[in-house]
Parts: C-alpha cells; sequence; structure tokens
C-alpha cells in the first residue's frame, strides 16, 4: 500500500502543543469548563481578565501551552470532520456525576474512535450532593471505555467546572498524554491551517479564526481558504494582540480575506494572488458541481464508505465481489461502495469522497495531480493497491477496528467477609476468607448480601498472614483494604472477576 507522501523529512519536525476539544452532552458542563479555564489560565493574561470569544484559545499550564477549541458542542467538530480537518489531537468528554452517561456522550466516545482521537474523562459537577462518579466510571465501562480503575487505560479526572477543582490535575494529564502521543509540526515546511471560525466585522471586512497545523504564518502570506482567498493584511492572537507570524497549534485571527471561511476549511498558501484567485474559482465550481450530485451517504458511527476507481473492468468486478462478501460479515458495521468506475482517480472522485465522509481506493490507478492536491487540501484519503488481497486486509481491517470491543469478565474467586475492621470515607478495611478460587489484588469485585449485589469495589491492598499480598487462595484467610461503592458488612459475599477487553472479528 502506498500512500500520499508528507513534505518534510522527520528531523524538521518538532513537538507542539497539543489542540483539546471539550466534548459531551449538553448540559454536562462543557462552556462551564471552557469558560472556568479562561478565566483562570489563558496564557499572558491576568487572571480573571475579560477575553474574547474567537473559537480557540491557549492556556499556559506549568509553562507549557495547550490549546483550547472554544466551540462546545458537536457542531464545529461534525463540521470539520466532513470537510476532512482533523485538529483536535485529544478529546476532554465531560461526564456530569449527578446525570451519568447519555447518548451524545456515547456519540463522542464513538466518534472519538473513529476519528482516533485519544478521549481523557472529566467527570465533572463532583460539588453536587448526588454527584456518583463510580457509576459513572461502571457506565463507561459498558462503552468500552475502561478507566484505569477497571483496568483499562482511560484517564479520568474527577472535576467541578463551577469551582475549578481538579481542572489543574486535567491539564497535567493533558499535557502528560501530549507527551506520550508526541504531536508535531514543521514550522518551516509548508503552511497548512484549519479554519475554526469567521464573520465580518465592522471596518475590517471577512475576520477568520483559523489554527495553524504546519509551517508559520506571517503577515503577507497569501492564503486560499475554500472558497475565500487573500494577502493576509493583519495577524492577531487569541487576545487580540497584533503578532506578526503565529506557529504551529497556534490560534490567530486573520485579516485580509476576499470573504468569510467555512468552519473546517482548510486553508493553505500559494504564491500569487492570481493563483489564489483561480484555484478559488475552481473550488466554487466544483462546490456548485457537487451541488447537483445526490447527497452522499452520511457516516454515521459505524459506516465505512469507499469510492473505488480500477484500471479494468475485470478487476472493479471482483473487488466489488469481495466488498459485498466483506459486506455480508457485519451487521454491526455498514460497508457501502458509494461511487466506482474505470480510471484514473480524478478530482470528482475526491469530492464524492468529501460529500461522503468516504475513501478512495485505487487500483492499479493513480490519482491526477489536481486530484492529489485536492485530497490533500481537504484531507481526503486516496489508498493506492495493485493486489486485491492487501486491499480485502486493509479494508477488513479497518471494520474490525470500527466493531465495539467486547468486555469478557470471568468470575476469579469468591471470599466470605468475617469481620469488618474499619470503615473510612473512602476506604474500609476488612477480614475474610476465601471460599472458591482466589482473589488478587488487582482485579475488582462484586458486593453480594442474600444473592444480590449491593455494590461493587477495588482493592487497595491485599494481605495474607499480616503480609503484602497479590493473591490469596481458597482456603485461607486475608485482610482486605478496599474501595467500594457501597459499604461491605459482615457476612457479604465478594466476588471477584477479571475484565478483559477483547478484539472482535467479523462474522
Ligand atoms: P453545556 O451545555 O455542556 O455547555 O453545560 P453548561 O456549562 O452550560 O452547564 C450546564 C449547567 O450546569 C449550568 O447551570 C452550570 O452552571 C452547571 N454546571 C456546570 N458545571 C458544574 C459543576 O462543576 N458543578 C455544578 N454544581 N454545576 C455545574
Amino acid at each position: 500500500k502506498r500512500e500520499l507522501a508528507e513534505p518534510g523529512t522527520a528531523a524538521q519536525f518538532a513537538l507542539r502543543s497539543p489542540i483539546v476539544a471539550v466534548m459531551g452532552h449538553v448540559d454536562h458542563g462543557k462552556t462551564t469548563f471552557l469558560d472556568t479555564l479562561r478565566k483562570t489560565n489563558v496564557a499572558g493574561q491576568e487572571a480573571g481578565a475579560i477575553t474574547q470569544h474567537i473559537g480557540a484559545y491557549q492556556v499556559d499550564h506549568k509553562g507549557k501551552l495547550i490549546t483550547f477549541l472554544d466551540t462546545p458542542g458537536h457542531e464545529a467538530f461534525t463540521q470539520m470532520r466532513a470537510r476532512g480537518a482533523n485538529v483536535t489531537d485529544i478529546i476532554i468528554l465531560v461526564v456530569a456525576a449527578d446525570d451519568g452517561v447519555k447518548p451524545q456522550t456515547v456519540e463522542v466516545i464513538n466518534r472519538a474512535r473513529l476519528a482516533n482521537v485519544p478521549l481523557i474523562v472529566a467527570i465533572n459537577k463532583i460539588d453536587k450532593p448526588d454527584a456518583n462518579p463510580d457509576r459513572v466510571l461502571q457506565q463507561l465501562s459498558e462503552q468500552g471505555v475502561l478507566v484505569e480503575a477497571w483496568g483499562g487505560k482511560t484517564i479520568s479526572v474527577p472535576v467541578s467546572a463551577k469551582t475549578g477543582q481538579g481542572l489543574e490535575q486535567l491539564l497535567d494529564y493533558v499535557l502528560l498524554l501530549s507527551e506520550v502521543e508526541g504531536f508535531k509540526a514543521n514550522a518551516r515546511g509548508e503552511l497548512v491551517g484549519t479554519v475554526i471560525e469567521s464573520h465580518q466585522a465592522r471596518g475590517q471586512g471577512p475576520v477568520a479564526t483559523v489554527i495553524v497545523q504546519n509551517g508559520t504564518l506571517k503577515i503577507g502570506d497569501i492564503l486560499v481558504a475554500g472558497a475565500a482567498y487573500g494577502k493576509i493584511k493583519n495577524l492577531e492572537d487569541a487576545r487580540g494582540e497584533k503578532i506578526r507570524a503565529a506557529a504551529p497549534a497556534m490560534p490567530a485571527i486573520v485579516i485580509g480575506l476576499s470573504e468569510t471561511p467555512q468552519t473546517g476549511d482548510i486553508f493553505h498558501e500559494v504564491k500569487t494572488i492570481d493563483e489564489a484567485r483561480t484555484l478559488t474559482r475552481a473550488y466554487q465550481n466544483q462546490v456548485r458541481a457537487r451541488r447537483m450530485l445526490r447527497p452522499g451517504l452520511v457516516a454515521s458511527g459505524k459506516t465505512l464508505n469507499l469510492v473505488i476507481k480500477a484500471d479494468v473492468q475485470g478487476s472493479l468486478g471482483a473487488i466489488e465481489q469481495a466488498m459485498e462478501e466483506l459486506k455480508s460479515r457485519s451487521e454491526e458495521v455498514q460497508l457501502n461502495i458509494i461511487d466506482k468506475g474505470v480510471g484514473q482517480i480524478s478530482e470528482t472522485d475526491v469530492l464524492r469522497a468529501e460529500s461522503a465522509n468516504a475513501t478512495v481506493i485505487g487500483f492499479n490507478v493513480t490519482p491526477n495531480p489536481p486530484a492529489v492536491a485536492l485530497a490533500k487540501a481537504k484531507k481526503i484519503n486516496i489508498d493506492l493497491y495493485s493486489v486485491i488481497y492487501e486491499l480485502i486486509e486493509d479494508v477488513t481491517k479497518v471494520m474490525v477496528s470500527m466493531l465495539s470491543p467486547e468486555i469478557v469478565r470471568t468470575n476469579i474467586g469468591v471470599a466470605k467477609i468475617l469481620a469488618v475492621f474499619r470503615t473510612d470515607a473512602n476506604a474500609q478495611i476488612v477480614g475474610g476468607r476465601v471460599e472458591e478460587g482466589k482473589i488478587t489484588d488487582k482485579d475488582p469485585f462484586r458486593v453480594k448480601r442474600g444473592g444480590l449485589e449491593v455494590g461493587t469495589g477495588e482493592v487497595k491492598e491485599l494481605q495474607s498472614n499480616k503480609i503484602k499480598a497479590n493473591d490469596v487462595f481458597q482456603g485461607s484467610e486475608f485482610g482486605l483494604k478496599a474501595q467500594v461503592s457501597d459499604k461491605i458488612l459482615e457476612g457479604d459475599v465478594l466476588e471477584f472477576f477479571s475484565e478483559e477487553v477483547k478484539t472482535r472479528k467479523l462474522d
């Protein structure tokens, strides 16, 4: 499989600040979160100062910058994705602890999975008396999002967007995660970025907020952004201060465009105004042409759309047959061929793919240069193959990755509680005997009373004969320090179980 080459060598790419989107169900506190953060941490700002809403801002946390998209709600993200833009590095999923996982929470989880963007869970409103963070973690696990306490890798932080509690820790985790992920850009490379927001301002004309993703944006640069183009007359940072240049991951306000571009439009630099005008005109024609096409299938959470171009009718037929076969192997994931044909990949194919959120597959064919440029600008994937089974293998892999993970729980042991020694706000120390199998210090347990489940818990420390132990087996007594959702009483039965996230297969 060949992929379109990225310009710039690895050595020129340096770490950049992460770009973070805050998402979650309505009323779970996204706006409050972004407001509190803006008031307390905005880079170079006196605490408490009021800043303008321009669609993005940067906070300074322990000397490091983090870019936040200041557009709560799913619209901006959806709009950007539909245009192929992929600005978000990390999603903070806000879940209100008094309300739990809701439909839009699930939607964010699915989108993050599809877009391959890592999540950090902010369990919000923990200041409220009816907050139940454990229930949130439980519900998240049902969606395949396992936090550390549940044996998974997802970071979760209890916060109060209202009081600011936990926000520092959350920012620590954002920096930690971005260190692990290593987001990079080449400040001296080709200039590319995304439009976050735009409006007409009196006396200034079109004003757009953009985020640079690669290269450096400077006054005097000539940009093309969707249907808009122009020479940049003025640049400001998120605080409205004049700047000469904007580096990768930095939001900037751009003045000098011919009209307001749309959220999610990708911008890039060209050499002359003439070139910009020509490209823009071509783009407008394409938009017009696209409006005449029937609307493509919208990618919902579990849909994989393809536009297929092949060298001859024979190979196209073989691919279609193989895709039909794959399609029949999953009820959960939809595989659709949006468009197909024989011949070189053209701009029409790319636009077709864009309108349907699809990937363009070329079999023994290549894209023509305008299609390459357009695909690059719109971040549409073009995958080229010359061996059918490699194509089938790749599509299979993608479909498998879209399946919801299966959590397999295995019972590993049962213990009876003989005594409760101490009960604190967040921990209990109890003693008991293992009746079946074994219990361990890393697996969770259910608390049962009279055959009914009354709570769940996790082990803080396990002891056998007053010595720290990793496992205690059938017949032995143990001491246990545990964190539980509901208090353990003498006579309760603890059922220990292990949890494993299984990668699923197609049928
Ligand atoms: P959004 O729809 O997700 O942007 O939610 P908002 O930020 O508008 O918050 C919805 C409501 O929850 C508002 O009344 C907020 O004041 C309240 N709220 C948000 N965060 C917290 C919090 O941490 N604690 C409490 N007690 N209330 C909160």
